[in-house]
């Protein structure tokens, strides 16, 4: 017996009944006069309408907008139109299985508030653009506590609370991993489950500053140092974060890691209208007058670093409220009232040194400071930074050449001099950022003793804007490893468990993205290793790069060369192809503080500066002549791998309804191709065509058996014994291994649902 059909990529699969396998049908939809469909239209994605006549392979349909068009009857989709009018929590429900049914699905839902849905055991998040309280109540936390998956609405607080008890149960780790576009919903997502685990593992303290409270305090100090607002997103955070939670055995708080990924840091000298710099920046131009006064600072408009945009302020958002409350997540945290002056006096000097200008000199490419104001925010900057005024501007003017003779002291012109100023202040905030998260880190401490833990994984989604460049590379790479960790999980995992156990299985074939990530880092020939190879030699540049490129990958499938240009190659990401521009690349990835800054900086008096900048070894100076972004990240990137290989993972995949971020729009056609690129669908097709759950027989009797007991009495076969438990509770397309029974999703949950009647 074959029960629903589901339809993907325009093949048409029935599910049979018995063991839920999966089989291809190519024959041909059951369409035909009359019949209620859904066929493609450009502007809403899916529009439903009837057939009107049938011509061979081409069907005429009349639309609910009152148009006709011919459609190839293989590319038109039967509508379900019993649906329920409030849809259906669980996607795998749907009676008819194929996008537009999810996108109708997802739209009824959001219509309603129901930002929620499931997709199997994914979680589908819709970001609703404005607040939803009840959403997020204590009482709303208390209901999803130790509550059945099935029984409540679809809810972040339920994914986490799963998480929790199977760490709690199974003694597992388990992560959750929240992916989606900017803006799409990622980081407040995030906050939401950390705040349920705080909630599950908090301890009722008198002391008022738990280790809860600090992890949670945590999120608006790094956002107020690595997000800003964006052209996508308000508060857009510019790098990536993967907050490890570890609990004691009791199921309590007791520890917390942070880890973060490749802060923007282009953004803190360059940025376009309408977008900010990094919120601190603003905050501290809103600060009570005695402070504005310490740190010479005066409105936002008149910093170069900030004034490139004419944005200043957020709508809804005080800067000096937030100012307050930073300083009062940081007093939680434990960063003393000196380093906290230290971390201020650090932002207000990159605003300071953005303000230096330069002229031409008297010597032919030299240049000195434009003026005298250029010459106040020079001292200034050099105040703040307790350093000397006149080695400040060394620094930024002139270089050193170390040859075998000698060493000379060159003149920078004054476009090297702004290149080496604005090197200089990404090169502080950078290591004040990541001073920033080693100080959390110490501060909330790890647990030596935890006895699992929970991470989650907030991480920029795929990206392809009009020009991509180095920092989309890497995000898109990111977005590479972790789809094929999730197919690997999700997919080959579970196949390799079927073939062991021998039950019947019919392979689905699933995009398997091995090549695209070879083409990127595999060594010595990917493209990191060869940006890397540019990099060391001083004669490289992006074109000699790009050619190495064209030459190396001319014949791989994932490499695209452009036909009209020399610096551009693009890659066929799983998501879709994505075009980058080489010209910055090779400076984007090298990573080095210059000596001159280096001295600068370690010659200061303020010692919270010199621990920012600590002595480089002379061996790792020698050794490698520059550290590459790239191969860190790859590293970090390879780590993080590793440690989710070792979790239960958990996926949430936020979706960005529309780009004017606006409550109550629903675009379809740009809601589609999210969850194409998130893989949605695809994890979709493999969830619903899996068996998530699985128990030894024997485990399962133990658990089950009081759901039949005659069964148990006497000599009794164990496989069978499961079988007759199973199908006494009206159980089907659950599949029988050697050694273990294989459940649907959520049927383990439907059995212990009996099993709390009994
Ligand atoms: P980025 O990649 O740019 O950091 P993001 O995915 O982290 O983006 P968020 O910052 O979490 O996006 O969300 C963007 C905005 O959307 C939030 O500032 C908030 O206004 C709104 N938003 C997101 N989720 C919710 C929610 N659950 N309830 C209410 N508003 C929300
Ligand atoms: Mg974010």
């Amino acid at each position: 017996g074959w029960r629903h059909v589901w339809y993907y990529h325009n093949h048409k699969y029935d599910i049979c009944m018995n063991c839920h396998c999966s089989l291809l049908q190519e024959t041909q939809v059951n369409i035909h006069v009359g019949s209620h469909v859904w066929v493609e239209d450009s502007a809403l994605a899916w529009i439903d309408g009837q057939v009107m006549n049938i011509n061979g392979k081409d069907a005429e349909i009349r639309t609910s907008n009152g148009e006709t068009v011919v459609e190839n009857i293989l590319k038109v989709y039967p509508k379900d139109v019993e649906a329920p009018s409030c849809g259906v929590h669980d996607m795998t429900k749907l009676s008819y299985f194929h996008e537009p049914a999810v996108l109708q699905n997802l739209s009824t839902r959001y219509e309603l508030n129901e930002i929620y849905t499931y997709t199997g055991s994914i979680l589908i998040a819709i970001n609703p653009f404005q607040r939803l309280p009840h959403l997020y109540d204590t009482h709303m936390m208390e209901q999803y506590k130790g509550a059945q998956f099935e029984k409540l609405n679809p809810h972040v607080f339920a994914v986490a609370d799963d998480a929790y008890r199977e760490m709690i149960n199974e003694g597992k780790n388990n992560s959750i991993l929240v992916s989606g576009e900017s803006g799409a919903g990622k980081t407040e997502t995030t906050k939401m489950l950390m705040r349920y685990l705080a909630y599950l593992g908090g301890r009722v303290s008198t002391e008022g500053r738990t280790v809860e409270q600090q992890v949670l305090e945590s999120n608006p100090v790094l956002e107020a140092f690595g997000n800003a607002k964006t052209v996508r997103n308000n508060n857009s955070s510019r790098f990536g974060k993967f907050v490890e939670i570890q609990f004691d055995q009791h199921g309590k708080i007791s520890g917390a890691a942070i880890r973060t990924y490749l802060l923007e840091r282009s953004r803190v000298c360059q940025i376009s209208d309408p977008e900010r710099n990094y919120h601190c920046f603003y905050l501290l131009c809103a600060a009570p007058p005695q402070e504005i006064e310490k740190y010479k600072l005066g409105n936002p408009q008149s910093f170069r670093y900030l004034n490139q945009s004419n944005c200043y302020e957020l709508v809804g958002v005080s800067d000096a409220h937030e100012y307050l409350a930073t300083r009062r997540a940081m007093d939680i945290i434990g960063i003393t009232e000196a380093e906290q002056d230290s971390i201020f006096k650090v932002v207000a000097a990159i605003l300071h040194l953005g303000n230096i200008e330069f002229d031409k000199g008297e010597e032919s490419d030299s240049s000195i400071l434009k003026d005298e104001t250029s010459s106040f925010h020079l001292h200034m900057t050099a105040e703040l930074l307790m350093c000397d005024p006149q080695a400040l501007e060394d620094a930024l003017c002139k270089r050193v050449m170390i040859t075998p003779e000698e060493v000379i002291k060159r003149s920078l012109d004054p476009l090297g001099a702004v290149v080496s100023r604005d090197g200089l202040a990404k090169a502080i905030y950078s290591h004040l950022f990541d001073w920033l998260v080693a100080k959390i880190n110490m501060s909330i401490g790890q647990d030596p003793n935890s006895n699992a833990h929970i991470g989650v994984l907030d991480i920029y989604g795929f990206e392809s804007f009009e020009t991509n460049s180095f920092e989309q590379f890497c995000i898109n790479f990111t977005n590479e490893k972790l789809q094929q960790h999730f197919n690997q999980h999700v997919f080959k995992m579970e196949q390799e468990e079927y073939t062991k156990e021998e039950i019947d299985w019919s392979y689905i074939e699933y995009v398997d993205n091995q090549d695209v990530l070879d083409l990127i880092e595999k060594k010595p020939r990917g493209i990191i290793a060869l940006l890397d190879e540019a990099c060391m030699f001083p004669k490289s540049t992006h074109e000699t790069f790009c050619q190495k490129l064209y030459q190396t990958f001319s014949s791989h499938k994932c490499f695209v060369k452009p036909k009209l240009s020399s610096t551009n190659f693009a890659i066929a990401h799983f998501a879709g192809e994505v075009l980058y521009q080489a010209d910055q690349f090779l400076d984007k990835n090298k990573d080095y503080v210059v000596l001159e800054h280096q001295e600068l900086l370690r010659a200061s008096k303020s010692p919270f500066l010199v621990r920012l900048f600590p002595p480089v070894s002379e061996e790792s100076t020698k050794s490698s002549k520059f550290s590459s972004i790239a191969s860190r990240f790859k590293t970090q990137l390879q780590q993080l791998i590793e440690t989710l290989n070792s979790t239960e993972p958990h996926y949430i995949r936020c979706v960005k309804p529309n780009n004017l971020l606006k409550p109550g729009m629903f675009e379809n056609v740009n809601i589609m191709q999210q969850l194409r690129c998130g893989g949605v669908l695809e994890a979709i097709r493999i969830c619903s065509a899996g068996y998530p759950s699985r128990r030894v027989f024997n485990e399962f009797l133990k658990r089950y058996g009081v759901l039949a007991p005659d069964v148990l009495k006497g000599n009794y076969d164990e496989r069978n014994a499961c079988v007759v438990i199973l199908e006494t509770k009206g159980f089907a397309g659950f599949q029988m291994g050697k050694t273990k029974v294989f459940l649907r999703a959520r049927q383990l949950a439907e059995l212990d649902a009996w099993r709390t009647l009994e």
